[in-house]
């Protein structure tokens, strides 16, 4: 199987964890997101996660200098040798450049950064009904994606809750963020000749697009 290097990159909401999810399922590659790293410091109650925790329950965007540093040591580890997805990782244009310089650093270089472009129609509706394990982050969707039992994980039985930034208040604040902030970074990327467009595809539609470009 062919090591690929990538981004994916889009709107709270928008499928880049469902798809990391099933790609996974077909392919070997190291699955850095930076919510879920930020979530894990929380659950620890470590210096960074209590520092984090207010900023993400406003929806707000955790400092790129934390955020970098993250993914710097993540990086390094042997695993990401085989390829990698940063998933909600680089959300500002200076975590973009400063991913440039982390990676040139390394002797690596990105494949590909996917874009899923999703109306904010669909991602409030999706956001707001979203379900996660407490236990092992899984997402399912009390519209779409119902669990075979309510409120209990059907991969670990674990409990399944709303995130506290999926609120609609904070959803519609993500939003904004994300207009704001990283819609800039699509930009950034898509100067670069390397992205690949989803344009409101379905979670199948995504994956034959990405398998017939990529593997
Ligand atoms: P996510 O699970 O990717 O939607 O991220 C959840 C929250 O974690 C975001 O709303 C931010 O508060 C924070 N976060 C995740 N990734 C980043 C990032 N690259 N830069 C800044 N904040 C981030």
């Amino acid at each position: 199987m062919k090591k690929k290097n990538l981004i994916f990159v889009g709107a709270p909401g928008s499928g880049k964890g469902t798809i990391s999810g099933m790609l996974l399922k077909e392919v070997t590659l190291a699955h850095i997101s930076t919510g879920d790293i930020l979530r894990d410091e929380i659950k620890r109650g470590t210096p960074l996660g209590v520092q984090a925790s207010e900023i993400m329950k406003s929806g707000g965007l955790v400092s790129d200098d934390i955020v970098v540093g993250m993914v710097r040591e993540r990086l390094a580890k042997d695993d990401c040798k085989n390829g990698f997805i940063l998933d909600g990782f680089p959300r500002t244009v200076n975590q973009a450049e400063l991913l440039g310089k982390v990676l040139a650093d390394l002797g690596m270089e990105l494949d590909a950064v996917i874009f899923f472009n999703v109306p904010d129609q669909v991602l409030l509706e999706r956001l707001t009904s979203r379900l996660t394990c407490k236990a092992c982050g899984a997402v399912f969707n009390k519209l779409s994606m119902k669990p075979q039992v309510e409120g209990v994980c059907d991969k670990c039985q674990g409990e399944l809750i709303q995130r506290a930034d999926d609120s609609l208040e904070t959803a519609t604040n993500r939003l904004k963020v994300f207009y704001a902030q990283t819609q800039a970074v699509i930009d950034y990327y898509r100067a670069s000749g390397k992205m690949i467009e989803l344009n409101n595809l379905t979670s199948e539609q995504s994956m034959d697009v990405l398998k017939k470009e990529l593997f």
